[in-house]
């Protein structure tokens, strides 16, 4: 008899709907409640790597998401004008017939994965969140914002950098804190040449190629904005091109194409990392909600995919529901933190312009390191 037979998941992005299935796969009953009215996610794609290709396998999603994405092996690293430094080989940790790392739209993986979620049984509410939530020894008593209640052995919180569920546990403990840096985002038609993931070392940040589609990629670019300044849509097309000035080949080729600032996706850089075990008693944080991190990694949301296997797999090895959450903590804490605290180390040298760490060591340090068993 499990410890735990049914459980609250709170949020239903990345590490929501992962959760709900690696979950749902273990014959776990799963509600989940999601803030957003309209399921929706905005746009431009991801960077998923090879320990998430291997992840989205043991959730047995991995066909439909394959035929979503694109599939590629290599990252490549290059100077400001497009000189490659380094081309590093992809790992295939799927199985030598699935490819090392994708890239897929954002609205993309949500299909994929809030369709699994639903064919799998989870029951999804959209629209609302959680209330209160009251423990004892048994289960959590949740009171919903509509009004309804629920009894649960486990609630999950995977509600985000401004976890509501994180709040309820630690108060006001932990808040998000913007790194000083921010991202840029603009999809392009994908030339023959990016396919795979090429990155450029920039004056001031970085910035990087990443191919979605046959047809389709986006760039990103990092830049230092002191004070987080507010940005109007009319003046993003410009203020992108700006952080681009300094770089040649086919990244200033394409600056010259960034003309809609209603396409400019731009997002302030904030982390969050809860410093002690993520949970207490029967309520764990999982995802963004326990350690955001900023994207220069490219393992923030394989961060969350990760933490919902091994919760999937620790819920159903036998113990308490205490030595249950103390096992998922032992897999997860060290890998995240690692995670968390390098993206962060590689922001925070891209503002201080300090051109001599080597930021080519801790890509390959990172493969490494996340290739090994979860
Ligand atoms: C610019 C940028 C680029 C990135 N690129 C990459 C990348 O290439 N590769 C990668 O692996 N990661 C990347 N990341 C990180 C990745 O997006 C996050 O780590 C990932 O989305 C975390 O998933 P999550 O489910 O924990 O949180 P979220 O994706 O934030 O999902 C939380 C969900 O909870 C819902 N919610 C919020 N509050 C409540 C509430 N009170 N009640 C109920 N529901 C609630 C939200 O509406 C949302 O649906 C990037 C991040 C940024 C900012």
């Amino acid at each position: 008899m499990n410890a735990v037979n049914k459980v609250l998941v709170v949020g239903g992005g990345i590490g929501g709907l992962c959760a709900a299935i690696a979950l749902r796969r273990k014959g776990i009953e799963v509600d989940l409640v999601e803030l957003k009215a309209e399921w929706t996610v905005y746009g431009v794609g991801i960077i998923q790597q090879s320990n998430v290709v291997r992840e989205m396998a043991k959730l047995g999603v991995l066909d439909g998401y394959l035929d979503a994405a694109f599939a590629f092996e290599d990252v490549s690293i290059n100077t400001t004008d497009g000189q490659q430094l380094v081309r590093i080989p992809g790992q295939r940790l799927a199985g030598p017939e699935y490819p090392a790392n994708v890239g897929i739209s954002r609205l993309a993986l949500h299909k994929v994965l809030s369709e699994t979620t639903v064919a799998l049984g989870a029951s999804v509410r959209l629209g609302l969140s959680v209330e209160t939530l009251t423990e004892d020894a048994q289960g959590v008593d949740v009171l919903f914002t509509d009004g309804s209640r629920g009894r649960y052995d486990l609630v999950v919180g995977a509600d985000g950098l401004f976890s509501k569920v994180r709040g309820l546990l630690f108060g006001d403990k932990y808040q998000p804190r913007f790194t000083g840096q921010s991202v840029w985002r603009y999809n392009f038609p994908r030339p023959a040449a990016i396919d795979h993931l090429a990155n450029y070392q920039g004056p001031a940040g970085n910035a990087g190629l990443v191919p979605l589609a046959d047809d389709l990629m986006y760039m990103f670019v990092t830049s230092h904005e002191p004070g987080n300044p507010w940005m109007a849509t009319d003046t993003l097309a410009d203020e992108m091109r700006k952080r681009l000035s300094g770089f040649g080949g086919l990244i200033g080729e394409l600056r010259e194409q960034i003309t809609d600032g209603s396409q400019v996706v731009y997002k302030p850089l904030e982390v969050v990392f809860v410093s002690e075990p993520w949970y207490r008693g029967r309520v764990l944080l999982i995802g963004d909600a326990a350690h955001a991190t900023t994207p220069h990694l490219g393992q923030g949301a394989g961060m969350a995919i990760e933490d919902a296997v091994v919760l999937g797999e620790e819920l159903t090895a036998g113990g308490s529901v205490e030595q249950q959450l103390e096992r998922f903590m032992a897999r997860r804490y060290e890998r995240c933190k690692y995670i968390s605290e390098s993206s962060v180390l590689a922001g925070d040298k891209e503002i201080a312009h300090d051109h001599s760490f080597d930021r080519i060591g801790l890509v390959v340090q990172m493969l490494k390191l996340t290739a090994e068993p979860v």
